[in-house]
């Protein structure tokens, strides 16, 4: 993901600035809304933890009738933990294996969307999350679904509007930077690693947390298992199911039929709450060029500087990522320009996926 905007509503920094509360944009019910649903509290079986009453209840699986719980959903999707996501050069830009590697995402991501439609998803929005956010090729995903791709003026950073949407699946991510994971990185490659209260922070809790102020709980993920582990670590009670990188690769029809039965088993799954961490937030930051890039990159922002970390301080999870994004992705200068140079990202971003869909098409790779 790269970021791109900063110009959050007041609502929703209003919830940031307060935490989840009185200022809340969702309407919570109850205080049962910020925590986790599960069996733990003796709600069914570890199987179908779910025990809600009849009007929740969707008949997707016979067997159980209160599944699907979740009907409205946002997918994340990214490339490097993708099944055809084979190395560094299938995650780049305007490469043939990254053509073909969107190829692989999209069918990827319509294997899980076909399977949450049939089993009784009423809404589904997928968010284009790599690099340009123009990787998927949205004739290959079922029109039901809306495919959104670009980056869009907020509310959530990246994201834009999370719409109606209850619960949040991460698709094709990658590992933490300081992990062994597979093209293993937080943000952009140019950190080497983030500690956060003394663990290495990965994507999925920036991501999750953006979406906490709506109530969205982060429901299930899918990357290389060093990315299933951190997210494991860090979100309690969310679903993991890993693509096995390296050789020799899985038979890729077999793992995304997997993958599409994981994801629908994950609409009963009321293991997690909406993810906002208490604070305050600490972050060591260690960039890959050195004391001196680190150094430049604090005075930029006016953030300190201490042997050749940068540190940042937030009170929630939701300011460290607009810290980050400052960070990672941008000047004061462009940050000014923004407003302007987005578009004009975006259309490079819409020409390069176009490019890709023609060169993938033309491949005999194996989908
Ligand atoms: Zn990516």
């Amino acid at each position: 993901m790269r970021g791109d905007d900063l110009k959050i509503p007041n609502r929703v920094k209003e919830s940031i600035d307060t935490g989840i509360g009185a200022k809340h944009p969702v309407d919570m019910k109850t205080s049962e809304g910020l925590e986790p649903l599960c069996s733990e509290q003796g709600r069914g079986s570890a199987k179908y933890p779910c025990s809600m009453e009849t009007s929740e209840k969707r008949m997707a699986d016979p067997d159980c009738p209160d599944t699907p719980h979740w009907r409205r959903i946002l997918i994340i999707a990214d490339i490097e933990g993708s099944s055809r996501c084979i190395n560094r050069n299938a995650a780049a830009f305007l490469t043939r294996e990254w053509a073909l590697a969107c190829r692989g995402m999209s069918l990827d991501v319509a294997a899980v969307v076909n399977a949450l439609f049939r089993a009784g998803v009423e809404e589904i929005r997928v968010k284009d999350f790599h690099r340009t956010a123009w990787n998927l090729f949205p004739g290959e995903i079922p029109a039901k679904a809306r495919v959104i791709q670009g980056y869009r003026p907020g509310p959530v950073p990246g994201i834009g509007d999370p719409g109606g949407a209850e619960a949040v699946m991460f698709l094709g991510m990658h590992a933490a930077s300081g992990t062994d994971g597979f093209l293993a990185h937080t943000l952009t490659s140019r950190i080497s690693s983030i500690v956060v209260n003394g663990r290495l922070l990965s994507e999925v809790e920036l991501f999750a947390a953006s979406l906490a102020p709506y109530g969205v709980r982060p429901v299930f993920f899918s990357g290389c298992p060093v990315a299933c582990r951190n997210a494991e670590e860090a979100v309690r009670g969310i679903q993991t199911f890993p693509f096995p990188k390296g050789a020799p690769p899985p038979d890729v029809s077999a793992w995304r039929k997997g993958l599409a039965e994981a994801a629908v088993a994950a609409l009963s799954n009321l293991c997690t709450s909406p993810f906002q961490p208490p604070g305050p937030v600490h972050a060591a930051v260690t960039l890959r060029d050195g004391p001196d890039a680190a150094r430049k990159a604090a005075l930029r922002w006016g953030f300190h500087f201490e042997g050749g970390r940068i540190l940042l301080r937030a009170q929630e999870m939701n300011q460290l990522y607009l810290q980050l994004i400052r960070l990672c992705y941008l000047t004061p200068a462009i940050e000014k320009i923004l407003p302007w140079a987005l578009p004009a990202y975006n259309l490079w971003g819409r020409l390069g996926c176009l490019w890709a869909r023609r060169v993938s098409t033309r491949s005999e790779a194996p989908p």
